[in-house]
């Protein structure tokens, strides 16, 4: 889409604001609102200024000035906003004009341009299966604006702020037993299809919804591979519009991996594959699970770097309480088809070799997208390089429930890190694959690292709730 054309929609939607985002290393969104009868073609030329001193883990003080550069492939209108607001997400660039090397959203872009250069194939697609808790919101019922979703260690029960005045009125989802019941034990079809009405008016291309596992309002909803950076850009599109859809019906919506103990979490499986022009690379119809030398290779890279992976794909104290035994959530770092408990799987039921794909289980969406699913194609594509071949470093496959298998069996598969600490430790020991191409800079690594220790430092020196029930007594 060329300038004039974003021009022509401000002209024909009556737009009264330009909403110039851009991602922080957290992978939120930040925006600047520019009246659009301001902004000109030069506008989109310059960029708009702001100050990067002023976001979490971007510049010094001293060297505060940095500058969103719009890209116009990006541009939608904002559903909720009751002036007319065209969104377009921006790259950062540095004052001199050079992509910002810790900007997110050019390290997507970057990896896109390496794989070009590295000889593999053209585009590579991801689609991820971001899910969610939708609560109701105490806030609207009782005026109160601080975190409330209080964990009860006690029997693994828990307080999700639901009222239950006068005992239990209706059906009631018990632990795991949401997975796709009709109403009105699913009680959240309507705010779901309202999400999706308004993410296919902002562009997504919506394939199904449905209530998801846990208890008390899990859900999901799948939108349309596209290739990385667009993938992203769609993700941070789908979880604004699911936040603030939930707020207009009076929810909240969380995609915090684990927010109730004794549940299932929220998962992010990304989907991913190789393309050469329209060729799917990933296919052979005589391997294992029809994938080609080169799928299994991409799937040796993300297995072998996963350790390292995960500090980028479950960034946060929580990730590491959803990657637990008997929730769905991959703990062993092996492949399989169909296998649910495995971190790479397979799907393998109605696939045409244009679908076919692997599916990388670990993820959350604490993950910023544009850095996960970089790092993703970079841990794959070393892995075709070196030809790592996953059958020979003991990562499967294997077809069985992994979480019913025997200690010593077990004792025979890698794990994922337990901890977000450990995922930094193995980044810092392992991340050689990801400066392949100046994709990410030894400088955004170490800062990464700080800032994520200080993150997991914070959660450690805080006194957790179940240390009352272990100790209080004493
Ligand atoms: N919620 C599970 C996870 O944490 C996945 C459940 C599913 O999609 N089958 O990954
Ligand atoms: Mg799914
Ligand atoms: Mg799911
Ligand atoms: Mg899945």
């Amino acid at each position: 889409m060329s300038v004039q054309d974003v021009l022509n929609i401000i002209k024909e939607k009556n737009i009264e604001w330009i909403d110039f985002r851009f991602v922080d290393l957290l992978g939120k969104a930040h925006h600047i609102s520019l009246p659009a009868c301001e902004v000109e073609e030069e506008t989109f030329e310059n960029g708009v200024a702001f100050d990067g001193s002023s976001i979490h883990g971007f510049r010094g003080i001293e060297e505060s000035d940095m500058v969103m550069m719009p890209d116009t492939e990006s541009v939608y209108v904002d559903p909720f906003t009751a002036h007319p607001t065209l969104i377009v997400m921006c790259n950062i660039h540095t004052p001199d004009g050079e992509r910002y090397e810790r900007d997110p959203r050019s390290i997507a872009q970057k990896a896109e341009e390496f794989l070009q250069t590295a000889g593999v194939g053209t585009t590579a697609n991801f689609a991820p299966e971001s899910e969610f808790f939708i609560f109701d919101d105490v806030r609207y019922e009782s005026g109160m604006n601080t975190s409330y979703y209080s964990v009860d260690s006690e029997e693994g029960a828990w307080n999700t702020g639901r009222k239950e005045e006068g005992g239990n009125l209706g059906f009631k989802i018990g632990v795991k037993g949401g997975y796709v019941p009709v109403q009105p034990v699913d009680t959240q079809q309507d705010i779901r299809s309202e999400m999706c009405r308004l993410l296919q008016e902002a562009g997504l291309r919506i394939e199904r919804h449905h209530h998801e596992v846990a208890t008390a309002g899990q859900a999901e909803i799948n939108f349309r591979f596209d290739t990385l950076t667009k993938t992203a850009d769609n993700l941070m599109k789908y979880k604004y519009i699911i936040h603030n859809a939930a707020r207009q019906y009076g929810k909240v919506a969380t995609f915090m991996p684990k927010p109730l103990f004794g549940d299932n979490g929220s998962g992010m499986h990304v989907h991913q594959s190789i393309f050469d022009g329209d060729t799917p690379l990933f296919y052979d119809k005589n391997g294992y699970a029809n994938l080609s030398e080169m799928a299994l290779h991409y799937i040796g890279g993300i297995l072998y770097h996963a350790p390292a992976l995960l500090a980028l794909t479950n960034p946060s104290t929580n990730s590491f309480k959803r990657l637990v035994p008997g929730y769905e959530a991959p703990v062993n770092l092996v492949f399989s088809k169909g296998n649910r408990s495995a971190a790479v799987r397979i799907p393998v039921a109605a696939v045409t070799p244009k679908g076919c794909r692997i599916e990388f289980r670990t993820p959350d969406s604490t993950a910023n997208p544009y850095l996960a699913f970089a790092a993703m194609l970079m841990a794959g594509l070393d892995g075709i390089k070196k030809k790592i071949d996953p059958r020979a470093l003991g990562y499967g496959p294997l077809d069985k429930n992994i979480y019913e298998l025997s200690d010593e069996d077990k004792s025979e598969i890698r794990s994922v890190p337990g901890t977000l600490d450990e995922a930094l430790d193995a980044l810092e020991a392992d991340h050689e694959f990801l400066l392949e191409g100046d994709v990410f800079t030894q400088d955004f690594i170490n800062n990464y690292v700080d800032i994520k220790r200080g993150e997991a430092k914070d959660v450690a020196i805080r006194i957790h709730p179940h240390e009352y029930s272990l100790y209080f007594g004493c």
